[in-house]
């Protein structure tokens, strides 16, 4: 019989997918690897499994531990989906912007939900951070993953990651892009890359604009899960060649061409990284096979940028346009 022992083995060997609509005009082959098939749905059910497995090995978290992390999205799906099975509790401290969703995702998967202003500067001891912190302290046994910092995200890659790619394109792959976020799937993947095809393999960053991996300053964008106002020590910038920074109506305008012409609903943040690579790949010769990253499904923004009136109260393009009775019949 052909099963998985526990869902956690089911994370990771994920597909690549050829593009053959958003890429029109490339000649290159354009390979997307689509994270969201991974049992929480997001690339960060590997990190989760890395980490905690480094933190079980070091006695960071033993039996009955607690995880606390400040998280409302794929890293607290990935974090709850691991504790479950290994019967550990997980508390997230999440921000009041976040919505009602994603917050009911993470108490389905049996986490606590711990709910902070927005409206408080971050040493206010209501804060995000404070409040985190201050569980991370308090509750005994806890262990706290910190993402941003914990170099097992980044190693995560490495190891499953970065050689799926080598092995599924058989050492064709001649460019890697990802959006950054923590940095750690660029830096892990591009890693391992680099290190495989002996310095050959290009890796390209996919950033919003505004985000400091492109220079910004940390202006504000709308796409979620990428870009930062500070360098976290999870992202090495040494082993990324070039970052290539897209607007956010860049960036929906293909989230939303990937699920009308390519079938894939995905997240904003793929559709950076797919504008990055249709970028990188437009003067590419046929032989250049460039593998961007997916991290996670659309489902998570049915609300936000599948919704029409949503991006038009941003001013972007919307999608679906509503069909009438009339439309059809005429
Ligand atoms: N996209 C989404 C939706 C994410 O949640 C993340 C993780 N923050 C990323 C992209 C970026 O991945 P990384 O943190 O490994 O740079």
């Amino acid at each position: 019989m052909k099963y998985a022992n526990t869902v956690l083995d089911l994370i990771g060997s994920t597909p690549l997918v050829r593009l053959n609509r958003v890429t029109e005009g490339i000649a290159a082959t354009v390979l997307a690897k689509v994270e969201y098939l991974n049992p929480g749905g997001s690339s960060k059910d590997r990190i989760a499994v890395k980490i905690i497995d480094a933190a079980e090995a070091s006695g960071q978290l033993r039996p009955g531990g607690t995880i606390v992390e400040p998280t409302s999205g794929n890293t607290g799906v990935g974090l709850a989906l691991v504790a479950q099975q290994r019967g550990y509790r997980c508390v997230f401290v999440v921000p009041d912007k976040v919505g009602e969703d994603k917050r009911n995702v993470l108490r389905a998967y049996g986490a606590e939900v711990v709910v902070t202003p927005t409206a408080v500067t971050p040493e206010d001891p209501r804060s995000y951070y404070s409040v985190s912190d201050r569980l991370a302290r308090e509750i005994p046994g806890a262990f706290k993953p910190d993402q941003y910092s914990n170099p097992n995200g980044p190693r995560s890659h490495y190891e499953s990651t970065g050689p799926e790619i080598w092995a599924d394109t058989e050492g064709r792959i001649t460019h890697f892009v990802a959006g950054v976020g923590t940095g750690g799937t660029i830096t892990g993947v591009g890693r391992y890359l680099k290190e495989v095809s002996g310095g050959r393999v290009q890796v390209i960053g996919a950033d919003p604009e505004g985000s400091v991996y492109s220079g910004g300053t940390g202006r504000p964008y709308l796409v979620e899960g990428v870009g930062e106002d500070f360098w976290p020590s999870a992202y090495d910038p040494s082993v990324v060649d070039q970052v290539i920074a897209s607007s956010d109506a860049e960036s929906f305008a293909l989230t939303l061409r990937l699920a009308r012409e390519e079938g894939l609903l995905v997240g904003g943040s793929s559709g950076l990284a797919v504008a990055g690579a249709v970028k990188a790949a437009r003067d590419l010769p046929a032989d250049a096979v460039v593998v961007v990253l997916l991290p996670d499904g659309g489902r998570g923004y049915l609300g936000k940028i599948f919704n029409d009136e949503w991006m038009r109260s941003y001013g972007f393009a919307p999608g679906a346009q509503e069909t009438t009775v009339a439309d059809v019949l005429a």
